[in-house]
């Protein structure tokens, strides 16, 4: 992979707010740069990726108030690249479509500073097409223009020719000024446009919460303003925008779209799930309430033993440094708890060879009866639980314990707590990541529809005086998911 070099900048447009819609090469920057210098209209998640050290740099507000000054953002994008940085300037969209990035570059040339620019999906063409609206159309619309919305039309000063604008013989995508649409729509109509030509205005394009509504140049003020749009939405004047009503396909392809979730999880595993929770639309609150913590371990020689279980990806990682030779796991049944543990192990080489269908001991131990075995390895987070070592003893299996690592509960900010409890749902992977998020709430789960992974994890529920809403018949973080969308269904069903 190309990283990103020393002393550089790099003017990065993030895409829309789909993660799926940020390019391979953002993706590669952020995984690489020194410095991350982000604005606020970028992907949920777009920084994961981003090295545990680089110094990520919100530049879209100061202290959750105004935004820093453009000037400021520029020097500091230079001055990072002078003491020899390399600097991601990551912006929504693309970076020279309404974004500044023209003189951003114009600063890094100035000071003599190399910078690339890496184009990105711009909002003024995605938002409608997450809506079912071609920017063109073959017969309909042979062009298109982009356009500033943020200029108050009547001001004298205005930089937009409005009557060619209403003569522009094609589709009008406007950016910005959400609050300007009494005054777009006057002068468009003022000019020539037919007050019945169809518009579109597109809330949050391309996100999981989405709205999009089509109607007519002369309408749109009021019907925008009866659906509560706000920022950031684009507008779209056209013939095209009527498109929007038979070609709308988002909402069939995101059955999650418009539900909140919380996940509750160990940071690295709760990515994987808010991400597909993301791709089906849902909106995610990540709540980490476990924390892994790395212990000092001795590694037994496996080459002698002939069961080694895992019981999760962590363990797998946490052996890895220890073991960097994939052989010597060439000799042991592997045994892998749970898909997650799995893909770990093969990311290392190692195909596993059993992953019992039920993700927990028991399935272990239904999956491993009728097999002799003399000397076991478990590895495992030091609290884990004890029925798989006591059933390998009880069997007169020598096995060891190698405990790399211990969960301990992640103190959770109250922001994210109550964004958490704010949600439609919480997902409950585990028993443990239940007792954190109650404690860190204050002893109540109170809000969220509650969905568990299985009946270890409804136990630790109701111990808590909390029902859950519904149960995965499958205990997988798949299962997971596919209980919360039947959830999701019936309930939209119901009319709920
Ligand atoms: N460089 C960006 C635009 C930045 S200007 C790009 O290429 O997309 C900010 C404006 O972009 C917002 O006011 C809004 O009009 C539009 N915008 C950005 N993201 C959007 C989204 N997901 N949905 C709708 N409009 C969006």
């Amino acid at each position: 992979m190309n990283t990103a070099a020393a002393g550089t900048v790099y003017l990065v447009g993030a895409g829309p707010g789909d993660r799926g819609l940020m390019t391979a090469r953002s993706l590669e920057l952020i995984a690489s740069a020194d410095v991350i210098l982000y604005d606020k209209l970028i992907p949920e998640d777009a920084l994961a990726g981003a090295r545990p050290d680089a110094d990520l740099v919100d530049v879209g507000k100061i202290g959750g108030g105004k935004q820093v000054p453009q000037d400021l953002t520029t020097d500091m994008v230079v001055q990072h690249a002078r003491a020899g940085r390399s600097v991601v300037r990551l912006k929504g969209g693309d970076p020279f479509v309404f974004g500044r990035g023209g003189e951003e570059a114009q600063a890094c040339r100035a000071a003599g500073i190399p910078f690339e620019v890496v184009p990105g999906v711009t909002a003024g063409v995605a938002a409608p097409a997450y809506a079912g609206i071609p920017v063109t159309q073959r017969g309909v619309s042979p062009a298109v223009a982009f356009v500033t919305g943020h200029e108050d039309p009547a001001k004298p000063e205005t930089q937009i020719d409005w009557p060619a604008l209403a003569a522009f013989p094609g589709t009008l995508v406007f950016y910005m000024g959400v609050r300007q649409l009494p005054r777009i729509s006057e002068q468009l109509i003022a000019g020539g446009r037919p007050a019945s030509q169809p518009a579109a205005v597109v809330q949050r394009g391309t996100y999981g919460d989405q709205r999009s509504l089509v109607t007519t140049l002369g309408a749109l003020p009021s019907d925008a303003r009866a659906a509560g749009v706000k920022a950031p939405a684009i507008t779209l004047i056209g013939d095209v925008a009527a498109l929007g009503d038979e070609l709308a396909w988002f909402a069939d392809a995101r059955p999650l779209a418009g539900v909140s979730v919380a996940v509750t999880r160990a940071r690295a595993q709760a990515s994987a799930i808010g991400a597909r929770l993301r791709s089906l639309g849902a909106s995610v609150v990540e709540a980490p309430t476990i924390r892994t913590v790395p212990l000092d371990f001795e590694l037994p020689d496996l080459a002698d033993r002939d069961l080694v279980v895992f019981t999760s990806p962590t363990g797998v990682e946490r052996v890895f440094t220890a073991a960097r030779d994939a052989r010597a796991l060439a000799g042991p049944t592997i045994v892998a708890i749970g898909p997650g543990t799995a893909a770990a192990l093969r990311a290392h080489g190692v195909d596993p060879d059993l992953v019992p269908e039920r993700s927990a001991s028991e399935g272990v131990i239904e999956s491993i009866a009728d097999r002799t075995f003399s000397r076991a390895v478990i590895v495992r987070a030091l609290e884990g639980r004890a029925l798989l070592l006591d059933h390998l003893r009880e069997r007169g299996v020598d096995t060891t314990l190698v405990a790399p690592y211990r969960t301990e509960p992640a103190v959770l900010d109250p922001e994210l707590r109550d964004a958490a409890l704010a949600c439609d749902y919480a997902l409950f992977a585990s028993g443990s990541s239940v007792r954190s998020l109650h404690e860190a709430a204050g002893g109540s789960l109170e809000g969220p529809r509650v969905v568990s992974i299985g009946p270890a994890t409804s136990a630790v529920l109701r111990d808590l005086g909390v029902e859950p809403a519904v149960e995965a018949g499958t205990h997988t973080p798949d299962g997971l998911l596919e209980a919360l969308a039947v959830d999701v269904a019936a309930r939209r069903a119901a009319g709920g």
